[in-house]
């Protein structure tokens, strides 16, 4: 048999450091772009994991002002993860498209209550074709007293109205609404009928995330977690907008979630992720399923169990190298999931060939991660909690259940019969995810000046390992002093 020797020697994130290399290369000026699947770029690489404490739309739409994108979990409903990616879309949707309209032959009287009662400030005045004919506002009618609120909406409104064709970009939306000094641009199609409307209001807010990851619509970057073999909850999730579905499962590679997988891609408009995975036969397998993205890491989670429990798993360093180097073929992306600590931990994973990475503890915590925050000795916590542990796998809908493959037909299954794969505890209270982010990309923007690499696709070619001993971590710690004040970016390993 001889297992032993044929055994491959794995690594992770501390057996290496990035070498420096001749550079030219300021921190600040790369650029942190990348694919996430084969049809969405982020402008980080940055996921957050889809877990009952990391992400729902508050993290989302967090993470999508940054750059990046949350994966909402899926140990809820399906009408509530469903309403959870709505939430993310309409957060920051430019164009309102159910405008609220009114005919030129009502009266301003009638134009007023319908202001008031939907608390907007215009309506744009459209005719039985819908085609704009002008546009009334507050300002129009509030010199209208007594008889003359009787008076037609043509007669009060303005005629000479300013719209914009659908796809008009941002920032010409926003000239034109400067130059016109209007605050509401109907937005018209080709017949000029009308199919939206944009404020200024919203014009600013969009300005205000130049980085944010948005699709085509300008509406933020969604994914959301299925069920390899939810066929339903995945077409809830494309219908409301999610712009990728992750399959999540604690083994991807298995026959029966590519065959499902590959059913459910034919069926749903959104990219299909498909993990987790560790090994590059995984990858060659799964990529069968014609996936859009990879999701690699069996047991790195640092609430996860599985290798303990199962004795199963491969060091991630390791794993994301070998799957990246089969899906490079493909031109399929890579994220590397779980057991990220630093900055530099994200560096290494791009350096051995990741699009982006998923992180679960180093968000969790957050003011944005579900959850109440609870006070121990003085100091400020929230919960965080692997989804194979026994709080996740009994709570919400039990979703930790299925993930961990501890589904069960017994219908009166409880807690002594599941075998976790995770844990439940508390991360100290860490402020706004933006912070947080601020940090880890100030690191990776540092890491690709040391190596010379001017964005992540230099990294993937550029940068080189050393393999480095016990001794050598030692040494690349802070050692020989006792802190004293917290670093915003550093925490000692306990
Ligand atoms: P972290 O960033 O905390 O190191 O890892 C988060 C990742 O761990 C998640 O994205 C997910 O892939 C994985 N994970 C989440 N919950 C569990 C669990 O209970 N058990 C295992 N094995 N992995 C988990």
């Amino acid at each position: 048999m001889d297992k032993l020797t044929k055994a491959e020697d794995t690594y992770t994130f501390d057996d290496f450091l990035i070498k420096p290399g001749l550079s030219s290369i300021e921190p600040k000026d790369v650029t942190l772009k990348t694919q996430v699947s084969t049809n969405f770029n982020l402008n980080i690489p940055i996921v957050s994991s889809a877990m009952d404490t990391v992400t729902e739309s508050q993290m989302a739409i967090a993470l999508a002002r940054e750059g990046g994108l949350g994966v909402i979990h899926r140990n809820l409903t399906v009408d509530d993860e469903v309403k959870e990616v709505r939430k993310v879309k309409l957060a920051n949707e430019l164009t309102v498209k159910e405008v609220i309209t009114i005919s030129p032959d009502e009266t301003a009287e009638e134009a007023k209550a319908i202001m008031d009662m939907e608390e907007i400030s215009g309506l744009p005045v459209v005719d039985d074709n819908d085609v704009v004919v002008g546009i009334i506002s507050r300002r129009d009618i509030k010199p209208l007293r007594g008889k003359y609120l009787h008076n037609k909406v043509s007669e009060v409104m303005t005629s000479d109205v300013v719209t914009i064709s659908e796809g008009t970009e941002t920032e010409k939306a926003l000239d034109i609404a400067y130059e016109n000094k209007v605050e509401r641009l109907p937005v018209v199609s080709e017949k000029d009928e009308i199919v939206g409307i944009v404020t200024m209001k919203d014009i600013l807010k969009h300005k205000q995330y130049p980085n944010a990851a948005r699709d085509k619509r300008g509406t933020y970057l969604v994914a959301a977690a299925c069920g390899p073999f939810d066929i339903d909850r995945a077409m809830a999730l494309s219908d409301a907008g999610a712009d990728i579905i992750a399959i999540d499962s604690a083994h991807g590679h298995k026959t029966d979630i590519i065959e499902s997988v590959r059913e459910m891609n034919k069926n749903v408009e959104s990219d299909v992720l498909l993990g987790n995975i560790a090994t590059a036969k995984a990858a060659e397998d799964i990529l069968k399923a014609e996936i859009n993205g990879i999701k690699v890491g069996i047991g790195p989670g640092s609430i996860c169990t599985t290798r303990i429990v199962a004795g199963v798993g491969v060091p991630q360093l390791s794993a994301v190298s070998s799957v990246a180097d089969v899906a490079e073929d493909y031109g399929v992306p890579v994220i590397a999931d779980g057991g990220l600590r630093y900055s530099g931990d994200i560096a290494k994973a791009l350096c051995v060939g990741a699009n982006a990475v998923m992180v679960g503890s180093l968000l969790a915590g957050t003011k944005e991660s579900p959850g109440e925050m609870t006070i121990r000795n003085g100091r400020k916590y929230k919960q965080y909690r692997g989804m194979g542990s026994l709080g996740a796998m009994t709570g919400g809908v039990g979703a930790g259940k299925d993930r961990y493959f501890q589904n069960s037909n017994s219908s009166n299954m409880n807690s002594t019969k599941l075998v976790p794969e995770g844990i439940e505890g508390v991360v100290p209270y860490k402020g706004a995810a933006s912070q947080i982010i601020f940090q880890l990309m100030g690191g990776l923007k540092s890491s690709m000046g040391y190596v010379g690499a001017d964005s992540i696709k230099q990294m993937h070619e550029k940068a080189e390992l050393v393999h480095i001993t016990a001794n050598g971590m030692l040494e690349s710690h802070p050692h020989d002093i006792t802190i004293t004040n917290e670093s915003p970016n550093y925490n000692p390993r306990s």
